[in-house]
């Protein structure tokens, strides 16, 4: 079965981009425990940090750096959890490199609960991150 994730970076499965370079790519996920919930991916595909390069890590915090302080701006939060569920047994459901960026806001409880928004909705959150992104 192909890579889900190699399936989005090729175009062949839409999802709401939110940053691209040569090689890394973020996207909302679909299921998002909070609203900004964003994944970042390298392009090359790895099963998680253990079979890639040790520069993906690398890659991956610089991305984190460059677009937190857009998504938190955009969605109106004040911190954000980074997860990176690393092999089954630890709850990687997608075998492709990604690190989550759950965006957290004051006096709101913190849930891993997933929700399922339109895809209106992940569209307009989105976009209003793009629009806010210094990069
Ligand atoms: P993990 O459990 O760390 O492997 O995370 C995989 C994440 O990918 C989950 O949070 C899913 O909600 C998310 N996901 C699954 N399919 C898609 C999709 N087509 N577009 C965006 N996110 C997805
Ligand atoms: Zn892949």
């Amino acid at each position: 079965m192909p890579c889900l994730f190699c399936s989005i970076i090729a175009g062949d499965i839409p999802c709401q981009k939110v940053y691209e370079d040569e090689s890394v790519l973020a996207f909302l996920d679909i299921g998002p425990v909070s609203e900004g919930h964003t994944l970042i991916l390298p392009k090359a595909h790895a099963e998680n940090l253990g079979t890639g390069l040790a520069a993906d890590a690398e890659m991956l915090m610089s991305v984190v750096y460059k677009i937190a302080p857009s998504i938190m701006t955009a969605v109106g939060a004040d911190g954000y959890n980074l997860g990176m569920n690393h092999g089954e047994c630890a709850g990687q459901d997608v075998m492709h490199t990604h690190l989550h960026i759950m965006p957290r806001k004051k006096g709101v409880a913190r849930s891993f609960a997933k929700t399922y928004p339109s895809q209106d909705s992940l569209a307009a959150t989105a976009e209003k991150i793009r629009a806010a992104l210094i990069v």
